[in-house]
């Protein structure tokens, strides 16, 4: 069973083996923290794609911006 230390690392990794992926479905099922964090991951990697899909080059200040919004992040 996957911790909950592992799951970040597992949802950035777009190179998942299948019982891996298994792994990760399986602790998402069980543990809501995680579950709130891959929907931030998500929202997050949809927000950049939108960006990108746009045919600018990515502007790093922008995509902080972006994610410290989706992450609830205040200044
Ligand atoms: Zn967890």
């Amino acid at each position: 069973m996957l911790t909950c230390r592992e799951v970040p690392e597992e949802l950035t990794n777009p190179h998942l083996s299948f019982p891996q992926r298994l792994q990760l479905q399986a602790h998402l099922l069980i543990c809501t923290r995680c579950r709130a964090l891959q929907a931030q991951f998500a929202a997050l990697h949809e927000g950049l794609q939108r960006y990108v899909n746009k045919s600018e080059p990515l502007d790093p200040a922008l995509a902080e911006k972006i994610s410290r919004g989706y992450l609830g992040e205040t200044d």
